[in-house]
């Protein structure tokens, strides 16, 4: 008789900063590992919408409508909610409970000693006139990032080649749990390294970027892309056509390697042989994007024209994930003497 192994689970998530607009640099660098994992893990993808209030506490910002927003994002890319739980973080409110419970016992050095938080610091310290600004949510960042993923003692999370780091101190804090209460309750989540699609070129030559506001967003049309596309960097020596062109430092034609693999070369060597002008590649190129992100557009008019299931899904996937959730918290009150 074949035993069927139960899948190991993973957890993904993404902030809905940038006014709920996912870019093809987020598509490219992680949406579309995570959809290719959906069928071999079982999948949590959540929208971190308490985490964003690290940085809009305070602000006025509605969070919620951008949350919907990434989670509609989410489904546009593929993500399945027959196969992957879908949910935003503030309706799992054992997230929080899981967040307080471990920040008891992490170290504040771990915390100060991240280099995340140190850049962050700076930054808003800049922003809001001095330290004072700097709020305890911004310390405790990575402990609510440990909760996210030990909650559901997930075994993986999908990360781009630079982040694995991140990933430490969960596992740091996992340990500290497990060696503290002498138990194996949470295993050490692992980085899930996707493949390295490189750091894509926003449309101004610097990398993609709604802080740039150099990005192509996922909700883009077609019309937004063609007039996008036109103002697109290219070769700033070529001012005419007979100008030979330095593709490698071309924004418009590095889109244009990523999307055509197979027939970019053509247009490379013609652009070095000031035998093509840019009025074409960008033409092409804003082509090619549209056709590529075609499907998305259908599948997010599907979900964003009918409301009502938008809620469904949402509300199912915070189901199973505070079901889910809540039987890792009745182990851990029962370690922590707390029942
Ligand atoms: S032809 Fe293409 S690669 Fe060459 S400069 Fe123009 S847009 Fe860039």
């Amino acid at each position: 008789m074949d035993t069927i192994v139960p899948k190991k689970r993973l957890l993904s998530g993404m902030q809905p900063t940038g006014a709920g607009k996912l870019h093809l640099g987020n598509y490219e660098g992680a949406l579309k590992a995570w959809v290719a994992l959906q069928d071999r893990y079982e999948m949590f993808c959540f929208v971190a919408d308490w985490h964003a209030l690290t940085t809009l506490a305070g602000t006025g910002q509605s969070i919620v409508a951008d949350a919907r927003s990434i989670a509609l994002d989410y489904l546009s890319a593929g993500l399945d909610p027959e196969k992957c739980a879908i949910f935003l973080q503030s309706e799992v409110p054992q997230h929080a409970e899981l967040f307080l419970l471990l920040g008891m016992l992490t170290p504040v050095s771990w915390l100060e000693r991240v280099p995340t938080y140190k850049e962050r610091r700076e930054i808003v310290a800049e922003r809001e006139g001095g330290e004072a600004g700097v709020s305890f949510g911004l310390l405790g960042y990575p402990v609510l990032q440990a909760a996210d993923i030990l909650v559901y003692r997930a075994h993986s999370v999908p990360v781009g080649k630079d982040q694995a780091a991140h990933l430490e101190l969960s596992r740091e804090i996992a340990r500290r749990f497990n060696h503290l209460y002498q138990t194996d309750l949470f295993p050490e989540p692992q980085a899930l390294i996707s493949e390295d699609t490189g750091t894509l070129i926003g449309l101004d030559g610097r990398k993609m970027s709604k802080s740039y506001d150099n990005a192509i967003y996922l909700t883009d049309t077609a019309d937004d892309i063609n007039a996008k596309m036109k103002k697109a960097f290219t070769t700033p020596t070529r001012q005419r056509m007979s100008d030979p062109g330095v593709p490698e430092g071309c924004s418009v034609c590095q889109l244009r390697r990523l999307y055509d693999p197979e027939g970019y070369t053509v247009q490379w060597e013609e652009c070095r042989a000031a035998t093509r002008g840019c009025v074409q590649s960008k033409k092409e190129t804003a082509d090619i994007l549209n056709a590529a992100l075609e499907p998305l557009r259908e599948r997010r008019k599907l979900y964003a024209d009918d409301p009502a299931q938008l809620d469904r899904i949402l509300a199912q996937g915070a189901e199973k994930a505070r079901d889910t959730a809540e039987a890792t918290l009745r182990e851990v009150r029962r370690l922590m003497k707390l029942v």
